[in-house]
């Protein structure tokens, strides 16, 4: 058996495809927040989209990128810490420090990096890694990759924390770690009672802030939302959702962020964040201060269709933020939703086991008008009908 038997005997792809209920790498000719092209010519209403304010296709931001290209280059061909620094990323750097009342920022060049580098920087061999149930993929490779001790406390529950705190010689070398907003569930941490239980271990608290940051609190986050911002040593942010870019921060005090420069090794050994993607973050970034209305309205999108895919019978979990997950038994029955959707003309997002159990997992955007949300709400209730055989009301 080499190495690359593996890929002969996996079928799982092939099979799905052939069955026609592959619901991955689906292109697009145009992807925006209200609707979205599939290449072939179909339009969908998009409830699938991270792009929560619409800002990845704003004039502004498209033209602060194309004309920092022109500038700057298309990339900075190496790694800031060496020859790929840019006055952008320094601006940037400032400009997130004040927006999210943290001392200092880091960018870096995905949200994933972010994540990698502030964790596997800061703890190694001796500390511990305490990780939500439900944190991101990216937060579990960063604390493998650190060689801490690894071990998960049940999702947002202190009790479990503090007994897995409680049995470690020093909980004081822990970081503890969680999203700020589930990015499958849809639900927020649990923040007021994680900071005290870390203040009463004196453990470090790591806030996630990739689907938080740019929505809830006028944008400012899960921490700013619960008035707790000087409360989380360390905030990660991602600029893949709200920012309508690419690319990745850490936020904390001067000196673990002067620090984390000179130890985080997805920043030392990755080539910088493009100028475009750098440039596009700034301009997004001052959009969502001087423009909240986009704030209030994906927050309104949302609740209204939550509401409606509950009075519709579907099992929306927890959610209380734009992602909205719809539960479904089985993954046969979550791929065939998925295509029904998708034959409605709504476009949603399959997950399925090991990233979650089955679910379809929705979500909305400031850009989605009354019209869109009555034309995905009559494809979830054709869906639901078809799914069950009853007859379901769309109001
Ligand atoms: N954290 C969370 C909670 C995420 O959902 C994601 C992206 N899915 C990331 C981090 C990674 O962000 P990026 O796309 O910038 O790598």
């Amino acid at each position: 058996m080499s190495i690359l038997s593996k890929c002969e005997s996996y079928t799982r792809a092939r099979e799905a495809r052939e069955n026609g209920l592959y619901p991955y790498f689906l292109n697009f000719d145009s992807h925006g927040a209200g609707t979205a092209r599939l290449t072939g010519g179909r339009d969908v209403v998009m409830c699938g989209s991270n792009d929560y304010l619409g800002l990845s296709t704003d004039p502004r931001v498209t033209e602060a990128a194309a004309t920092a290209a022109r500038r700057y280059g298309a990339g900075c061909t190496g790694s800031r810490f060496l020859n790929g620094n840019l006055d952008l990323h320094d601006h940037l750097e400032q400009e997130l420090a004040k927006f999210f009342g943290k001392p200092a920022a880091l960018v870096l060049t995905t949200g994933y990096q972010a994540n990698l580098g502030a964790i596997s920087g800061l703890c190694g061999p001796g500390d511990t890694v305490l990780l939500d149930k439900e944190a991101h993929a990216s937060l579990i490779d960063a604390a493998r990759l650190s060689r801490a001790d690894v071990q998960w406390f049940a999702h947002n529950d202190t009790i479990d924390l503090t007994s897995k705190l409680d049995r470690l010689s020093q909980p004081s070398r822990t970081l503890v770690v969680g999203d700020g907003v589930y990015s499958m569930e849809g639900d927020l941490c649990s923040l007021p009672e994680l900071a005290r239980v870390c203040r009463a271990y004196d453990a470090t608290l790591l806030v996630d802030d990739a689907h938080g940051a740019g929505v809830l609190a006028e944008g400012r986050g899960t921490c700013a939302h619960y008035g707790l911002t000087d409360e989380v040593p360390l905030i990660t942010l991602t600029f893949s959702k709200a920012f309508g870019s690419i690319g990745g921060a850490v936020l904390g005090d001067e000196q673990v962020i002067d620090y984390l420069r000179h130890h985080a090794r997805s920043l030392m050994f990755s080539a910088g964040a493009s100028p475009s993607n750098t440039a596009s973050v700034l301009e997004a970034l001052s959009i969502v201060r001087s423009e909240t209305w986009r704030c209030d309205a994906v927050v309104a999108n949302a609740d209204h269709m939550r509401q409606e895919l509950m009075a519709l019978g579907y099992d929306v979990g927890a959610s209380c933020t734009p992602i909205v997950p719809i539960k479904i038994r089985d993954e046969l029955s979550t791929l065939l939703a998925w295509k029904l959707l998708l034959a409605q003309g709504v476009y949603v997002n399959a997950a399925l086991p090991p990233a979650a159990t089955p679910r379809l997992r929705t979500s909305y955007t400031a850009m989605q008008t009354d019209d869109h949300l009555r034309r995905a709400l009559a494809g979830f209730a054709a869906v639901r009908e078809q799914l069950s055989g009853t007859p379901a009301r769309v109001t």
